[in-house]
């Protein structure tokens, strides 16, 4: 089974070929972060038109890496949402108009599901199993009871993680997503500043970054007003520190609660080495419970990962017609559903 998928939700235009939903033949990314930095975050209308410019080399180049052509697919793939309407609709289009002009199935993949089936291509995933699924725009506790079927048993209440480090990124001068390089400062400092663990001890396995967040800028513009130089490397570790305490602690309290098989950590975020580091350690304690980390390559936003849980939706016969529209605000309750 060959799956051509389309990823567009944000600042990425990506055209991968999946065989099996197993096995990566092309995943082609063509990343805007360039065009967005100058603004410090992502703008919609820029991101649009650079998905236009972009879908089609990506295609080309997708197929031919792949070494095949589109009389071998056997389905076309897109995220549908959650994400920009109008990146999302430049995908949705795209894959239609692949579907339709070739006889093609459409597969219609939540993006958040795709994040997590990035875990796919380290191995099989098996259920029940536990998302910790951390990004730009989610930082959520996912329940998988069966393929296809997810179910939030805690999330964000304010701002995600990564959201929370694109932000307080930019108060320390860092460009456009600064996730990786506050990561980097964060290994070489201290945790000096004991910032806020907001919700850590509360009896249910949501978060909050935003008290974070202001405790930060804070101390931050604090110092400035009396012009003292705090260690950016220190300021960093406090910061990961806070928030990697608060994403295992609830994930530890989940799998108590859940016991599931597998435990997976997907999502821009995933890539994060002190988080992958402390659930690495942290698991020991869950000898029952498979640790599986998304591949680094495939944390962020790819079609690779919306080709891997497409294929599940294949084998669910789950296709959607020419009606298929963009949802810039989908939810994982529809992907409990079996169609569209
Ligand atoms: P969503 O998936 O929720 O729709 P998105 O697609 O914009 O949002 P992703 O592409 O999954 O988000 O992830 C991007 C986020 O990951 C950015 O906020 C970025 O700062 C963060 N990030 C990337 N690498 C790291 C890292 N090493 N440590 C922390 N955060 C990171
Ligand atoms: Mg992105
Ligand atoms: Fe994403």
């Amino acid at each position: 089974t060959l799956i051509l998928a389309f990823e567009s939700s944000c600042d990425e235009t990506s055209v991968a070929v999946i065989k099996n939903g197993q096995e990566i033949l092309s995943n082609i990314v063509a990343t805007q972060i360039k065009s967005h930095q100058r603004f410090g975050g992502v703008v919609p209308e820029v991101a649009s038109r650079h998905h236009i410019e972009q879908i089609t080399s990506c295609i080309d180049d997708s197929l031919e890496q792949a070494g095949v052509d589109y009389t071998d697919l056997s389905a076309v793939a897109v995220t549908y949402g959650p994400g920009l309407v109008g990146a999302l609709l430049v995908g949705v289009t795209a894959a239609k108009t692949v579907a339709f002009a070739h006889g093609l199935p459409l597969i219609p993949v939540n993006h958040m599901a795709g994040h997590i089936y990035a875990a796919r291509y380290v191995q099989p995933i098996e259920f029940p199993a536990l998302a910790l699924l951390v990004s730009g725009g989610h930082t959520e506790l996912v329940l998988m009871n069966e393929p296809g079927k997810f179910e939030i048993i805690g999330e964000t209440r304010d701002d995600a993680a990564g959201e929370a480090y694109d932000k307080i990124g930019r108060v320390m001068g860092i460009n456009y997503p600064a996730g990786k390089e506050v990561d980097r400062l964060a290994h070489i400092g201290t945790d000096t500043f004991k910032f806020p663990r907001a919700m850590d001890k509360t009896d249910d396995f949501d978060f909050s970054f935003s008290g974070l967040k202001s405790a930060f800028i804070n101390t931050v513009h604090h110092a400035d007003q009396i012009g003292e130089t705090l260690s950016r490397e220190n300021l960093a570790c406090s910061f990961q520190q806070a928030v990697v305490d608060v994403l295992a602690d609830k994930t530890k309290k989940a799998l108590q609660k859940y016991p599931v098989k597998q435990l997976i950590l997907a999502g821009g975020v995933a890539a994060n080495k002190g988080l992958r580091d402390r659930l690495d350690q942290e698991i020991q304690e869950f000898p029952n419970v498979t640790f599986i980390k998304a591949p680094l390559p495939l944390c962020g936003d790819n079609a690779a990962m919306i080709g891997a849980e497409a294929y599940v939706e294949y084998q669910r016969k789950n296709f959607v017609g020419a009606k298929l529209n963009a949802d810039p605000s989908l939810e994982f309750d529809w992907a409990k559903g079996t169609s569209a």
